[in-house]
């Protein structure tokens, strides 16, 4: 194999992992990010002694990270597997610890939902099967290329599709198997919110996620979420690759169909390829601007942005756990909102992560650090000014009340980020947090493939193209793009 030279525009962790699989190819790698630092949306801040990991909070699937920290011959990520995946709270008092064990969760869920056991194992089980017969076709494969229609598990998931859930919502799915448990339904639907989609819409597919919680795992990276990135900038770097900050780049430079290489300011580099981490409608509006562009794929429903509120506390809440969440009390109205009527929602679900539960350093003394996040619609010229306040009056309002605790008094320190600001910080077109929206029950078709169909050697990874949002599908799009080169 001829070794390349090839530039990478992001260092999002999409980015991170793409270089690092070309590099122990043996190509020549240079990643430019026009932030000072890597990771894009995995960024952490300080306040006030307290340590925000401003974007991800939920670690799934652990091994893929470990795969690229091997490449390096690093050893594997430190990390811990959580007991509680989430405390759930409702408004009507009920308190559910989803349990990662199984049999524990179960048995709490059934007691609190007045539902049989045996009904919500059923419902896990059913979650695994679909993870078995769709991860090699939608997750790790490229759905453009014909070989993968060849492959015998291909043929074996086409016949399973109508047991897949294709043909109704997640939240259709989730009241069959719950008509008499409102509270699991809404427990249930939330996945949809995992990749920034509405279960009265997204297909029962998405029923897959509880998989990745419940059976693979979810878990805590030791110091925090950017640990992550720090590792894989570790390994990215004993590799030799080469990383630009603070430089935006600002065209991808074509002739005859060909990528060149690229263009800063008024420099010109030259490359064998090159590979777009950045977002793929800012690839193709700003930085290809004579290519045709792929219309259809580039007008799909943005994935749901979010307002955070990133607080210091001054005190602890024994009751809450890593990863928290308060239901509104009409989870359709609220998904209306956001999808449908693309406007505020005055009692929105609230999810608290408090990291300095395992990373104690997080926070000082008696105190935590939260990281407090409602689901918005994406950015479409709102006054986010406006929406902020108002969002805040409702968050402190809800936690107050479901807590029985003055919150407003308890916040030491603030930040804010909301969906314009998620588009100008990590160039994410809308400030969407997973790129397209997974609504349409042909969603995965309609993302973009990881390379491109009419000119040569560009390519496609992170979150807003095949197969998804969310660190575990931008790490796999990142192992789709090396497969074209080894
Ligand atoms: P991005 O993070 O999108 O980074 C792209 C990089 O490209 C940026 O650094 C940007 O500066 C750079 N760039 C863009 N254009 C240019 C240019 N022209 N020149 C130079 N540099 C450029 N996922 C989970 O798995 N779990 C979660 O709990 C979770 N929660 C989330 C919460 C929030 C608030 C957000 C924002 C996202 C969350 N996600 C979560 C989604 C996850 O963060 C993303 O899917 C993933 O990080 C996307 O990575 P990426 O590779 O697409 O790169």
């Amino acid at each position: 194999m001829k070794a390349k030279k090839i530039a990478i525009i992001g260092a999002g962790i999409g980015g991170m992992a793409v270089a690092i699989r070309l590099a122990a190819q043996g190509h020549s790698v240079e990643v430019y990010d026009k932030n000072s630092s890597p990771g894009g949306k995995l960024s952490q801040f300080w306040e006030d002694g307290f340590r925000f990991d401003a974007g991800p909070s939920l670690f799934t699937m652990p091994h893929l990270v470990n795969e690229l920290l091997a490449l390096a011959e690093m050893p594997p990520l430190a990390y811990e597997r959580l007991e509680v995946l989430c405390q759930y709270f409702y408004e009507d008092g009920t308190q559910l610890t989803a349990w990662a064990d199984v049999e524990k969760f179960a048995a709490e869920a059934a007691a609190k939902t007045n539902t049989a056991a045996e009904k919500i194992k059923q419902h896990l089980a059913k979650s695994a099967f679909i993870y078995q017969h769709t991860h090699r076709i939608f997750l790790e494969s490229s759905l453009h290329r014909w070989r993968t229609y060849a492959q015998f598990s291909t043929l074996k998931a086409a016949l399973r599709l109508p047991f897949l859930g294709m043909g109704q919502s997640l939240h259709q799915k989730n009241v069959t198997q719950f008509p008499h448990s409102p509270h699991l339904q809404q427990l249930f639907d939330r996945f949809a919110t995992y990749n920034g989609s509405n279960p009265y819409q997204t297909p029962a597919t998405l029923l897959v996620i509880p998989h990745l919680e419940h059976h693979l795992g979810a878990y805590f990276p030791e110091g925090g979420m950017y640990s992550i990135v720090e590792k894989l900038y570790e390994a990215a770097q004993k590799l030799q690759v080469k990383f630009v900050f603070d430089t935006e780049v600002s065209e991808i430079l074509v002739q005859k169909n060909n990528v060149q290489g690229i263009r800063i300011g008024t420099e010109k580099i030259a490359y064998d390829a090159v590979v777009s981490n950045s977002d793929v409608y800012f690839t193709y509006h700003k930085l290809l601007p004579h290519a045709a562009k792929p219309q259809r794929i580039l007008s799909q429903e943005r994935s749901s942005s979010a307002i955070i509120f990133y607080w210091g506390i001054d005190r602890s809440f024994p009751q809450l756990s890593l990863h928290n969440i308060f239901f509104t009390q009409n989870y359709r109205a609220e998904f209306e909102a956001i999808f449908t009527e693309k406007k505020l929602y005055d009692d929105p679900t609230v999810y608290v992560n408090i990291s300095s539960k395992y990373a104690a350093a997080d926070a000082p003394p008696s105190c935590e650090n939260w990281f407090v996040m409602i689901n918005t619609t994406a950015h479409n010229k709102q006054n986010w000014i406006e929406w902020v306040a108002t969002a805040r009056k409702a968050v402190i309002a809800k936690l107050s009340r479901m807590l029985g605790a003055d919150i407003a008094s308890c916040i030491v320190c603030e930040r804010v980020m909301h969906p314009l600001l998620i588009q100008e910080n990590t160039g994410s077109y809308a400030g969407a947090l997973y790129g397209n929206s997974s609504n349409k029950m042909l969603a995965a078709f309609l993302r973009h493939p990881n390379f491109s169909q009419n000119l040569k050697n560009l390519y496609f990874c992170g979150g807003s193209v095949h197969p998804g949002g969310g660190i575990p599908l931008s790490l796999l799009s990142a192992k789709i793009v090396a497969d074209n080169f080894s």
